[in-house]
């Protein structure tokens, strides 16, 4: 095959990258911390615009989600509600502490955590004798989940919020940042984000004391003293400080990023428009504002005739075009398949006939034509 493969999410620089890290390697800041931390720390503070935030820069998104229930008390024995439809990195940290996940479906509107199934498992846990030690909601695919009512569902049972924005940096509920509206927040600098250090994470507190304690965790939790001592266990989470100058560069053009992923979304809109039987999956109401990290759609094969989720996605994989099927529901995961589930099916139906297309910002003209190209051969067969 000769034509090059067009990815569903790949790294994009901005251009000033560079010039950060050869400023580190000036001044010999080859190290887990140097000017590129703290200033990549203070530009996403910035941008996230809310009051009273803490930024603790880190090496991924899960050691950010580790760090938010360890700071909670999760341990042994606890259990913890996790959205279901999500990245396995949202639950494997419960699974670190020795505590247990509670999955929870999600709703039609948002595909996140449903909040009639929260309270529903809520409840239903605290009857069984154990009461939640905290939820984890993500907005998946950069939508926002339905923030103040999982919030109200939280405050009810005064259980925190670890707020998963992995794929959601320059998404607003509200006009509110998404990465600023949990107890905790966690965003994910992974390559395959909207903006990428090449691996690397960040945890948002809404306290200095949290963002502190985070640090000194993911320092190796080293005590005040001449020689090495510990007092507790600690981790090697920090993000390095040639990660963090990449971050510089790309927190310059993290709006045009949003902008571009945006476009491709758009892009689909018209695409599927007068195509029967495919939806793109839409923001419910102006309250939400999606980055549109990653374009979903939904195939009724009942209506294309015939055409399914997989007859697509390997036409589209013919002509070297990546997509993928929904995130597999952890609830269906063989390894989370023994842990307790609440919910009405919804995740798993979208599992069944969702499909997320390629939605880089750094695709070409050619790249659109050629997915349009492959899509309208696919359906017209
Ligand atoms: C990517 C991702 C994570 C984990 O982030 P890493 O930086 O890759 O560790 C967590 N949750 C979700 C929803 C993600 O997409």
């Amino acid at each position: 095959m000769n034509k090059n493969k067009i990815w569903l999410s790949s790294p994009h620089m901005g251009g000033n990258e560079l010039k950060y890290i050869n400023e580190a390697f000036k001044e010999n800041w080859i190290a887990p911390l140097g000017p590129n931390v703290t200033g990549f720390e203070e530009e996403i503070k910035q941008y996230l615009n809310s009051e009273n935030i803490e930024v603790a820069a880190l090496s991924s998104g899960t050691a950010a989600l580790h760090l938010a229930l360890i700071l909670l008390g999760v341990g042994r024995g606890d259990e913890v509600i996790c959205q279901s439809m999500t990245f396995a990195a949202s639950a494997n940290p419960i699974a670190y502490l020795g505590a247990t996940p509670v999955f929870v479906d999600s709703e039609a509107d948002t595909l996140n955590i449903c909040p009639n199934q929260l309270e529903i498992a809520i409840k239903d846990r605290i009857s069984k004798g154990k009461k939640p030690k905290a939820i984890i909601a993500v907005h998946l695919y950069g939508m926002p989940y339905k923030v103040d009512e999982v919030n109200a569902i939280a405050e009810k049972y005064e259980t925190p919020v670890i707020e998963d924005s992995a794929e959601a940096l320059g998404s607003t509920y509200k006009g509110r940042n998404c990465g600023s509206l949990g107890d905790f927040s966690i965003l994910s600098f992974n390559g395959n984000k909207i903006i990428t250090t090449s691996g690397g994470g960040a945890l948002i507190t809404k306290d200095i004391k949290h963002k502190n304690k985070a640090v000194f965790l993911a320092t190796q939790a080293r005590d005040d003293a001449p020689h090495y001592q510990h007092s507790q266990i600690g981790y090697n989470y920090r993000l390095s400080n040639i990660s963090a100058g990449i971050g510089r560069g790309q927190m310059e053009v993290l709006d045009k990023r949003v902008q571009g992923r945006r476009n491709m979304f758009q892009f689909y809109v018209n695409l599927f428009r007068d195509m029967d039987g495919i939806k793109v999956f839409e923001e419910p109401n102006d309250l939400f504002y999606s980055n549109h990290w990653l374009t979903v759609i939904t195939v009724d094969e009942n209506i294309t005739g015939g055409v399914s989720r997989e007859d697509l996605r390997k036409c589209l994989d013919s002509e070297n075009i990546e997509s993928r099927p929904l995130w597999k529901p952890m609830h269906m995961q063989p390894v989370f398949s023994k842990d307790p589930y609440y919910g009405t099916g919804i995740a798993e139906e979208m599992f069944k006939n969702g499909l997320c297309l390629p939605s880089g910002s750094n695709l070409s003209d050619n790249d659109r034509d050629r997915i349009s190209l492959a899509i309208v051969n696919c359906l017209k067969n």
